[in-house]
């Protein structure tokens, strides 16, 4: 799933190839990626981009005070084109959803909003301000922007785990489950402790971390090709997605805890004084 960074790094990528751009066509291919139906999609048509952003996870084309705003969810994804197929896509086949054509189509370039897999999530706004959007009406504040203070504010009476907290958008905004695993990685903290029990030497160590690791991935997206950013996302991870790898900082073994849907990762050396955490799934294996 797209994250702070990459997000960041296609917002990147838009202004500096969309903005300045009209958009000529919009094709919708999937009816049930758009959440609004007023103003209708062709209220783009003509609409010069004047601006592109992020807000947590969700992207923001700013087309001349109409916004159209995309949650990429798990397996979304946006594919820009310096030269944009011409034909409509076919409604309800492959995985893409929109087509935003910046130039003529045929002659121009453009982007594709595309899901994988049969899990649908990817969503698009037309609003013409962006908190109008439920997702980002909630937002806590941007990762990128919190302080210590603000941090320990936040955290603050918190009984949930630090995984549960750190990925809680309405809490702080943009870090999911890969670059959470990072941060309490590199922090040396584990995804259990309790996030409003966190001594004020872990809190620095956790502030650093989250500014640090979101500052490098940021570094590291802005300026690959968009297509190319997901394979960044992954040689930048030091634990998350590494399960049974070794640790590049201590050498032990990357360790997993898995749900029904996901799971996430860290290194018992680094994080949990060197205990494997409780596994629901692999102990009712054991069993
Ligand atoms: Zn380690």
């Amino acid at each position: 799933m797209p994250e702070l960074p990459e997000v960041e790094a296609l917002a990147h990528h838009l202004r500096e190839h969309a903005v300045g751009r009209v958009v000529h066509r919009v094709d919708v291919s999937s009816l049930q990626v758009l959440k609004t139906f007023t103003p209708s999609w062709t209220e783009l048509h003509g609409r010069a981009v004047t601006g592109a952003g992020r807000h947590g996870k969700h992207l923001d084309l700013d087309c001349d005070g109409l916004h159209l705003v995309v949650h990429l969810a798990r397996a979304g994804w946006l594919r820009w084109a310096d030269n944009l197929a011409v034909a409509p896509p076919k409604p309800g086949k492959g995985p893409l959803a929109l087509r935003v054509h910046l130039g003529p189509p045929g002659e121009g370039p453009g982007f594709d909003l595309t899901e994988a897999g049969t899990k649908k999530g990817l969503a698009a706004w037309i609003v013409t301000d962006p908190a109008e959007v439920p997702g980002i009406a909630r937002l806590g504040p941007d990762a990128l922007s919190v302080s210590r203070t603000q941090l320990e504010d936040l955290l603050s009476g918190r009984r949930e785990r630090l995984k549960t907290a750190l990925t809680d958008q309405t809490l702080v905004a943009g870090v999911g489950n890969a670059y959470s695993d990072e941060i309490m990685h590199t922090a040396r903290l584990s995804p259990y402790a309790t996030a409003g029990r966190l001594p004020g030497e872990a809190l620095d160590r956790l502030h650093d971390a989250l500014v640090s690791v979101l500052t490098d991935a940021v570094a590291r997206s802005v300026g690959q090709g968009a297509a190319k950013l997901k394979g960044e996302k992954r040689s930048g991870l030091r634990v998350h997605a590494r399960t049974g790898l070794p640790c590049p900082v201590c050498g032990d073994l990357v360790r997993e805890v898995s749900f029904a849907d996901k799971a996430f990762q860290y290194c018992p050396t680094c994080q949990t004084g060197g205990k494997p955490l409780a596994d629901r799934r692999l102990s009712r294996l054991l069993k």
